[in-house]
């Protein structure tokens, strides 16, 4: 009961009641909101709060110190993104917590709730922020002077927030206090629908990026404007989406142009300039460097085709990711025969396992759908996802 009032009291919580989405951006009014959910999560359980330099949420049962096992997730969201994504690993690692207590277990080792900010990088451009600033894999203050839509810095946004974003950095003494980490997340695909599965293991995350694209072109007028005479920005932009389906399947991999800006975006304009992100992902390294290697060939013939220009620059990468065999095998050992797959999407997992031992767990989506309104799972796969959490977090507090 508890459990349900928890994940009730988080669901309106920066919802579009038009489309049933959801837009929690890193420090802004919604996010804000559940942050206060955290808090409240937390002290109502008589965990120890506390927030850290980088704006991470932490509550602890009993005390933080070494040794600490720590499950967790995060609380933002994409645009009009999904009611789990994040969330479902947040709120189930309160509800492993009220599990094992009436369980009436007792702990021999720390354990940890955190929620990691900004993990998708919708507000200022990079995924798993806040993990990389806690690894040191971001400068902070590069960070810092990130702007927004509306050009506001994420420490302006912070700092409104009442964070002080000279806190922002590695975070030596929150990684040597990690024994273990376990993410529970939502499944961003159908391999447990295909597998008949309530929860699964995850092994490893396939190394991702991001690329910008920026396409120069003519604005003309469109009635007038003969065919021949364009410098087309969209027509290049089309060409190189086009040409990246073809690169994905090819390699076996994928590739996606989900936001684009249009300059002057005018119906009867014909477009200047155009702003394209690039999303590449593939089961190995070698493998997204030849697709996006392709995808490039692609963008430069196409500018040629239509007289435009085309700038590609990296945004961001992410390297494969294994997850620890040895927390995995333990994890399997006390969850019986659960499914073992490897993911596409990324997650602070992926960032905390380069220091620390870690693992996941993904939750049967029946939807296979993520990051838009459609992603879900029932009551009863969410508490298998709990049951198993409050499984693997007894036995790695027992020793
Ligand atoms: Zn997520």
């Amino acid at each position: 009961m508890l459990m349900n009032e928890l994940w009730e009291s988080l669901v309106p919580i920066g919802r579009d009641e038009r489309t049933g989405g959801y837009r929690r951006f890193a420090w802004t009014r919604a996010d804000l909101a559940c942050r206060e959910w955290f808090r409240s999560a937390a002290l109502e359980r008589s965990l120890q709060f506390a927030v850290d330099g980088n704006g991470y949420l932490w509550a602890w049962w009993d005390e933080p110190g070494a040794g600490a096992v720590v499950t967790g997730s995060h609380l933002d969201s994409v645009p009009d993104g999904g009611a789990f994504d994040g969330a479902l690993g947040v709120f189930s690692a309160f509800a492993a917590i009220d599990l094992l207590r009436e369980r009436s277990f007792t702990p021999s080792r720390p354990i940890g709730v955190v929620a990691f900010v900004d993990e998708e990088g919708a507000r200022f451009g990079i995924p798993c922020t806040g993990s990389r600033l806690l690894t040191g894999s971001l400068d902070p203050r590069r960070i810092g002077q990130l702007r927004d839509a509306d050009g506001v810095t994420m420490a302006e946004a912070m700092t409104a927030a009442g964070i002080d974003p000279a806190g922002m950095g590695r975070d030596r003494e929150a990684l040597a206090r990690m024994h273990a980490f376990v993410e529970l997340h939502i499944e961003q695909g159908r391999a447990l629908v295909d597998r008949d599965a309530p929860v699964a293991l995850a092994t490893s995350i396939w190394p991702h990026g991001r690329w910008r694209l920026d396409i120069q072109g003519e604005a003309n007028h469109a009635g007038t404007t003969h065919l021949d005479d364009r410098r087309d920005a969209v027509m290049t932009l089309s060409g190189i989406v086009a040409g990246a389906r073809d690169a994905a399947v090819a390699t076996v991999a994928l590739a996606t142009v989900g936001r684009v800006a249009v300059e002057p975006n005018g119906t009867n304009t014909v477009a200047s300039c155009v702003h394209a992100w690039l999303d590449a992902r593939a089961p190995d390294g070698e493998t997204l460097m030849r697709l996006v290697e392709r995808i490039e060939s692609t963008a430069r013939r196409s500018a040629a085709q239509d007289r435009t220009t085309v700038t590609i620059s990296q945004e961001s990468y992410s390297a494969p990711v294994e997850f620890d065999p040895s927390l995995l095998d333990r994890i399997q050992r006390v969850l019986g025969d659960v499914p073992a797959i490897s993911t596409g999407a990324g997650h602070d997992a992926g960032v905390v396992a380069a220091e620390v031992p870690t693992a996941m767990m993904f939750v049967r989506n029946p939807t296979g759908i993520s990051h838009s309104p459609a992603e879900f799972a029932t009551e009863e796969d969410c508490a298998a996802g709990v049951d198993a959490l409050a499984s693997a977090l007894e036995s790695l507090a027992s020793d």
